[in-house]
């Protein structure tokens, strides 16, 4: 088994699809571990996205990201990464992300695409032990 780190973003959050995404996460069958809505700081967020530091779309990412609460979720279960990758879709919502997925059924834009998930084991036990330090 396996954990991987889940966002709903603050795009997520204010479409009121929080609902959505964790209804799939447990139609799929994975389990939610830890739940909160949270706003975070704009230093959480750089430490969160530091492998996009010096990218042009780095400043406009911590903004959005830091703009309303969002939904911080570590879920559960066999190649639980593959599997919330493979609910969320690709990056681009529309070139990328196919339907049937939550960035292809909901999203328009790259920037904002919903929703996020770790993308290794690497950046899962990374990113877990920066939104649950506790856990
Ligand atoms: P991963 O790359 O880990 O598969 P991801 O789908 O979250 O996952 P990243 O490439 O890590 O995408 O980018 C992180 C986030 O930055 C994206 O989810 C999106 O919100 C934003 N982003 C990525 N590329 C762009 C871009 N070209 N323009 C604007 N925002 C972007």
């Amino acid at each position: 088994t396996e954990r991987t780190l889940v966002l709903v973003k603050p795009d997520g959050v204010e479409r009121k699809l929080v609902g959505e995404v964790l209804a799939r996460i447990e139609r799929k069958g994975l389990h939610l571990v830890a739940l909160e809505l949270r706003t975070v700081d704009r230093e959480t967020a750089s430490q969160h996205y530091a492998e996009h530091d010096g990218k042009p779309f780095f400043e406009s990412l911590l903004e959005f990201i830091t703009s309303g609460p969002v939904l911080s979720a570590v879920v559960e279960g066999p190649r639980a990464i593959a599997a919330w990758r493979q609910l969320a879709g690709g990056t681009d919502p529309v070139e990328k992300a196919t339907p049937g997925t939550i960035r292809g059924d909901f999203g328009l834009e790259t920037q904002f695409n919903l929703v996020h998930g770790s993308d290794s084991p690497e950046s899962a036990a990374r990113e877990i032990k920066l939104w649950w330090p506790n856990l």
